[in-house]
């Protein structure tokens, strides 16, 4: 298709792959329930950005998915919008323990930003997140994860603590987002992410959303991921 080959050069996105869905250009074509358009309008943002474009078909259509972009691009929401849609498709608020997204992130206050978006684009919805993190005490992140979440947003030396003391657990997670994995590894926490990976079912939907995309993350990507989409906005020249 001429015209999506030209939105996709014109915004700078790169594509190597047959299967990907056409981005949606306005957010009226991405089709989101009534309680993510209305923040949307709310938020004042007047279309998509050119990774969330892409990004949200292939997402929707359940493919893994990478997605680089740089720093301020709108990652965050790539990644969160379909998170929500792929919780409200289920029976979400039957009693279920454990979250049923997990996303994970290097630093708490990379963490807090993604659970800002949450807050804003999933209070409609009633779907319930929370944020963990180390440097401060447990007993209130494991009050909120205990009562019950559907979006756990973590650092993974936290997390993992939670997971190994048997206090929450990833049964029922089927998405999972890596946030800035180069980061992720740079600060050591590859052995975390392991063990915290390998108590996910192998079935879920994998997304990783990073700036650059070192040697050592593609290779965490060909292990974890299953036939990835990626989709890739080089801004260098912007
Ligand atoms: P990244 O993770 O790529 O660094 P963020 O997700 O933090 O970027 O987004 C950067 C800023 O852009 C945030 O303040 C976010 O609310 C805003 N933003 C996200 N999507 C849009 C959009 N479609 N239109 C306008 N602003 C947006
Ligand atoms: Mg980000």
């Amino acid at each position: 298709d001429a015209a999506v080959a030209s939105w996709r050069r014109a915004h700078r996105v790169a594509l190597r792959d047959r299967r990907a869905p056409k981005p949606v250009r306005t957010f009226l074509e991405a089709a989101f329930p009534p309680f993510l358009t209305a923040p949307l309008e709310a938020a004042g943002f007047d279309r998509p950005t050119p990774v969330q474009s892409q990004a949200w078909p292939i997402i929707l259509s359940g493919y893994d998915t990478i997605g680089l972009a740089s720093t301020g691009s709108g990652k965050t929401l790539a990644f969160t919008l379909p998170a929500l849609v792929h919780i409200v498709a289920q029976d979400y608020l039957a009693a279920g323990d454990g979250p049923i997204a997990l996303m994970l992130a290097p630093t708490r206050e990379l963490a807090l930003q993604i659970k800002a978006e949450c807050d804003k684009f999933g209070g409609a919805s009633g779907v319930r997140n929370t944020c963990v993190y180390g440097g401060v005490p447990k007993g209130p992140q494991l009050r909120d994860l205990q009562h019950g979440v559907e979006i756990a947003i973590a650092t993974p030396g936290r997390l993992l603590d939670f997971l190994d003391a048997g206090q929450t657990n990833l049964r029922r997670c089927t998405y999972l987002v890596l946030d800035e994995a180069d980061r992720m590894l740079d600060l050591g926490f590859e052995p975390q992410l392991r063990q915290i990976i390998a108590l996910i079912r192998a079935d879920r939907q994998t997304l990783m959303f990073s700036a650059t995309w070192p040697r050592e993350v593609e290779r965490l990507a060909r292990e974890f991921m299953s036939d990835a989409v990626m989709v890739e906005v080089n801004n260098a020249a912007d």
